[in-house]
Formats: structure tokens, C-alpha cells, sequence
């Protein structure tokens, strides 16, 4: 019988983290059933000479929930190379939801992710109530990756509680009722449970987000429901604010691993802000403890900094003063005419001396770009490539040209209204981030995807590994990475069958050049439902990027299928 897809004369990188190997692939009905040297025909080929071969990268942290309905690519993490995600994550969903509510859901996901309210309005035909009945939806949506999904915990309080779920405990009857979501959303085929303790994790008017109004004995109760399953996952977005209370919710999660059974993901992360803040040593010494003690944890760790990103067409630290807000607000070539007047310059640079001091209260981009502290100009980067270590800051350009910083980011700016400046959030230090990444219990994941749309830009984890850590630093084997970008992963979120290329795996493949693979610049454009801007960063180097045997994208650009899936948990009939 012919093949769908044949991939020839490449250097197969099998995600298990053993050595390449030179070999064909060959596809059919979506999965892989031959790899060696393959002769005769198939429908497509693909010439994989001198290219490596590798399952498509899994990301597990994820916010796709709301761009799943208007993004049929799944952008911008399909431009990396990822062929499957998990969205839902940190209590974050559009499910369950009332009707009458879906304006309130919205504008929550804006003000914690910066998913654009009027994006979601005009991008999203509303066909659901339930967790199972979204399922249903997302299964129908044309799609170019594959997608799991957790039950989001504020989205469950708000469903069964309302507005209560903002202000008050459970009762017996609120937990009941979530308990029976859980129940049902596992068995309709979600990936887990999420919730978030997260300080940074707030609703529109800065209260805290529903989950995190649940006392943990509410959050035991629902996890215990997955345990008595003996299925799911447990993902929450960490209290990181600072040291003494990361510490305190770390012993409390473990309490929750051991009494569940389930497996428990938290992010993992380095970072300077916050009060007191832990090293990130004590979050990879209290994963190997808490494992020895019989939990199954791991900790989700990006490859990079997350970073806070400022534009002249985006944010600037500055837009919340009024002098700026009021040139901000202008269009765009008025504004370079404005920002190049000295006199308007002068009232600027003013302004800036009157900004919020900063303290050590912990910032996510959410904070950083709409609520900013006056920047430390010696961590505030002038993005002038991908390279991470290669970026001048703020404050060493203000020294060279003799000049205030914000008139160094003024000058940038009206010459290249494109310029970008990085704030790191955290993950600040390379070493730091190289140390997470090579502990046994952490995973490569935690893009970020489809939130912070404006704010942060992580889709590009992926290729960032392979540029970055590979190939710069030269800190993991090109097989070692790989592996952390695939079978690691969908062994930690149970997908059996993605992840390694063998006969048998759904032929999820991803080819491209190790020489050349690396994210691009992200640029800033208005191309989402009604408008709204965001970040996009696309990559190179990536030849064909393969969902469930069908390519998706040939050198960079889309072929116009739609083959993704969505991904069950094993509980669902049919998975
Ligand atoms: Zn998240």
C-alpha cells in the first residue's frame, strides 16, 4: 500500500535522546509505520537531505483557549516547530460558562493574560456551557496543531458559585457541584484540573481571581476527585511573591500530591522580584524531596527569560502618565513627530521622575505594562537580535551617548518605531535557567501561548532551545534537547502516542536545520479579531512542520491544512 508522506534522506532525531541516525519516515492515516530505508512512492515526499528529523515539540503550558475559535494555525508556537499544547492552564478557561457571563470571563482572561476583550467578543461564536460541551467545539474548529485542555478552577468557581466565587469560601454544595464538574470534565476527556495561587493572578478591578479566594481544603477536594479517578493532572500557577510564602504554598502542594496520588505541575522559575525571594535551587530541592517522599511533581520551566516587551507600538513603561498617555494616544506618525520635539521631550522625561518607585512587590508583564514601577534602566534591554546575551541595556547606552534613558528609548524609537525593549520578569541569569532546565523533574514547556498577547512573547521556547542552548552554549546535545522538547513532555501529560518517532506514533514531525533554526525577531501586529494588536514571532531554519502525517507548514509557510486533533486524557471514550 502506498504511503501518505514519505520523509527522505534525513537525520532522524527519535525524541528518545539516542544518538541520530540517518533514515526515511514513512506515513500513513496519520501515523508512522516505517522508519529505515523506505523505496518506492508516496503521495507527497519531502527531501530531508541534511536536515534533522524530530517528533513535533509539545507545550504544556498554554493560554490557546480563547484562540483556538479565530486561529485555525495556532500561532505563534505552530511557527516554532510545536505540533501539540495544553491550554487551559493556571484555572484559566471559557469553560464552564453561563451565557450571561461570557463578557465577565472575558474580561477577566484580559486582565490576567491580555487576551483582548474585543477579540474574544468578535472572534468567538459562544456555542458551549459546559467543560464538555467546549471539548465538543474545539473538536469541530478547523485546526493546525493538536490541543488538550484542563478544567480551569476560576472558570469552574465562577460557573457553580458566581459572584461569590470572588469573595467567599465553598460550601458543601459548591464543592459538591465542582467535584461532579471534575468528574465529568475528566471523563469528556480533559488533560487535568488547573487552578492558580499566583499574587499577579487578579481580576479587572485588581481583587483577587476566584481561584485563589478557594481555601486549599476546597482545592484537596478536587484534586482528590481526579485521585478517586485515579486520572488527571494538577497544574497551578505558584505563589512566587515571596520567599516565606512560596515556601508555605510549596509544602502545601506537596500535601496535596501525596494525598491525591495525581501528578502535580507548578511553574518553575528564578527570579529577583518578589519579597525575600527563594533561589531556584529550593524549588528543584523540594521537587527531588517531595518525589522521595512518593509525589509525582514536576516543575515547568521555559528556556529563556520571560520578559516583559515594550514598543512604541505596544506598550512603553511610560503610557500610564499623563504627558504620555496624552502623545500615546495619537496615531502613530504623529506620535514620532511629537516624541522627536524637544519641548515635548522635556515634559517627558519630567514625567518619568514622578513614577511609582519600585518595591518589592512581584510583577508579571500584566504589571509590568499597565501598572510599572519606574524602570531599572540596568534591566531593560534594547532588543537588538534573539541572541539573549547580546542586548544593550538601557542604561549602558545612556552612559555611551551621555544621555537620560528615556531620551536613549526615544531616540530608538522615533528612528525604528519596530525597536523592542525586554524587561526580564524573571529567569533573569542564563545559569539559572540552564540549572532548571537540566534537573530531572523540570520540563521545557510554559510558552505562555496565546496570552500575554501584547505583553510577553514565549512562544519561541522551542527554537530558542535549539539556537540558544544548543548551538550557542552548546549545553545540551541537539538529541538531549529534543528530547526535552518531546517525549519528556508527552510522557508528563500521558500522551503515549507523541513524542518519538516510531512505528506505530502518530506522525506528529517536525524537520528542520540545525544550523539554522532560531526564532526571529517579534514584530508588533493589529492582526487579531477586531483589530487588537500582539506580538508575533515566527522562526527560521524550520523546512516542514507535520500534524498527524499531514504537513501544515512547508518552509515557513502554511499549507492550508487543518489536521490537528484534540488530545484526551484516558478517561475519555475513544481517546
Ligand atoms: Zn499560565
Amino acid at each position: 500500500m502506498a504511503l501518505d508522506l514519505l520523509i527522505r534522506n534525513g537525520s532522524v532525531v527519535d525524541g528518545t535522546g539516542g544518538p541520530r541516525f540517518a533514515a526515511d519516515v514513512g506515513v500513513r492515516d496519520g501515523r508512522i509505520v516505517e522508519i529505515g530505508r523506505i523505496g518506492g512512492t508516496a503521495r507527497r515526499t519531502i527531501d530531508a537531505d541534511g536536515q534533522i528529523v524530530a517528533p513535533g515539540f509539545i507545550d504544556g503550558h498554554t493560554h490557546m483557549d480563547a484562540q483556538v475559535a479565530w486561529d485555525a494555525l495556532g500561532s505563534c508556537s505552530c511557527w516554532h516547530g510545536v505540533t501539540s499544547v495544553v491550554m487551559g492552564n493556571c484555572g484559566f478557561a471559557l469553560a464552564p460558562c453561563k451565557p450571561d457571563a461570557r463578557e465577565w470571563y472575558a474580561r477577566c482572561l484580559e486582565a490576567v493574560e491580555d487576551i483582548p476583550t474585543e477579540a474574544m467578543l468578535a472572534g468567538i461564536d459562544w456555542t458551549w456551557e459546559t467543560f464538555p460541551e467546549y471539548l465538543a467545539t474545539v473538536e469541530r474548529l478547523p485546526k493546525g496543531i493538536n490541543y488538550g485542555a484542563y478544567l480551569g478552577h476560576s472558570a469552574l468557581r465562577m460557573y457553580v458559585m458566581g459572584e461569590r466565587a470572588l469573595s467567599e469560601a465553598a460550601t458543601e454544595d459548591d464543592i459538591r457541584a465542582m467535584e461532579a464538574a471534575v468528574r465529568e470534565a475528566l471523563k469528556a476527556g480533559a488533560m487535568g484540573f488547573s487552578t492558580s495561587r499566583a499574587s499577579t493572578h487578579t481580576t479587572p478591578d485588581g481583587s483577587p481571581v476566584a481561584s485563589r479566594i478557594a481555601e486549599w481544603q476546597e482545592i484537596d477536594r478536587l484534586v482528590g476527585a481526579m485521585g478517586a479517578l485515579g486520572a488527571g493532572i494538577f497544574q497551578v500557577g505558584p505563589d512566587v511573591s515571596g520567599g516565606a510564602a512560596q515556601r508555605a504554598f510549596l509544602d502545601r502542594l506537596r500535601q496535596v500530591a501525596l494525598e491525591s496520588g495525581r501528578p502535580v505541575m507548578f511553574g518553575l522559575i528564578s527570579t529577583r522580584q518578589g519579597d525575600k525571594p527563594n533561589p531556584w535551587q529550593y524549588q528543584t530541592e523540594f521537587l527531588d524531596r517531595s518525589c522521595a517522599m512518593g509525589a509525582v511533581m514536576w516543575g515547568q520551566a521555559t528556556t529563556k527569560s520571560i520578559n516583559a516587551v515594550f514598543s512604541l507600538k505596544s506598550y512603553l513603561p511610560f503610557d500610564v502618565l499623563p504627558a504620555w498617555r496624552e502623545v500615546r494616544s495619537l496615531p502613530l506618525e504623529e506620535q514620532r513627530r511629537r516624541l522627536a520635539d524637544p519641548a515635548v521631550r522635556a515634559r517627558l522625561i519630567a514625567d518619568e521622575g514622578t513614577m511609582k518607585p519600585r518595591d518589592n512587590v512581584f510583577q508579571g508583564g500584566a504589571g509590568a505594562t499597565t501598572d510599572p514601577r519606574k524602570p531599572d534602566y540596568g534591566n531593560l534591554f534594547a532588543m537588538k537580535g534573539v541572541g539573549w546575551d547580546d542586548d544593550p541595556t538601557v542604561e549602558t547606552l545612556s552612559r555611551e551617548r551621555r544621555k537620560h534613558p528615556v531620551e536613549v528609548m526615544l531616540d530608538l524609537s522615533v528612528e525604528n518605531p519596530d525597536q523592542l525593549y525586554v524587561q526580564p520578569l524573571v529567569n533573569e541569569s542564563p545559569d539559572a535557567v540552564q540549572g532548571i532546565l537540566s534537573h530531572p523533574r523540570t520540563l521545557a514547556t510554559f510558552s505562555d501561548s496565546g496570552a500575554h498577547v501584547c505583553q510577553e512573547m514565549g512562544s519561541s521556547l522551542q527554537t530558542h532551545m535549539l539556537s540558544y542552548w544548543v548551538r550557542k552554549r552548546r549545553a545540551f546535545t541537539l538529541e538531549q534537547a529534543v528530547k526535552m522538547l518531546t517525549a519528556d513532555n508527552a510522557d508528563a501529560w500521558g500522551m503515549a502516542d507523541r513524542g518519538r518517532l516510531k512505528e506505530g506514533m502518530a506522525a506528529d514531525i517536525v524537520v528542520f536545520d540545525e544550523d539554522r533554526v532560531a526564532p526571529c525577531m517579534p514584530t508588533v501586529e493589529a492582526d487579531l479579531p477586531g483589530g487588537a494588536r500582539r506580538l508575533v514571532q515566527k522562526a527560521e531554519g524550520i523546512a516542514a512542520t507535520v500534524v498527524n502525517g499531514v504537513p501544515t507548514f512547508e518552509n515557513g509557510r502554511a499549507t492550508g491544512e487543518r489536521p490537528g486533533k484534540v488530545i484526551k486524557g484516558p478517561l475519555a471514550k475513544g481517546a
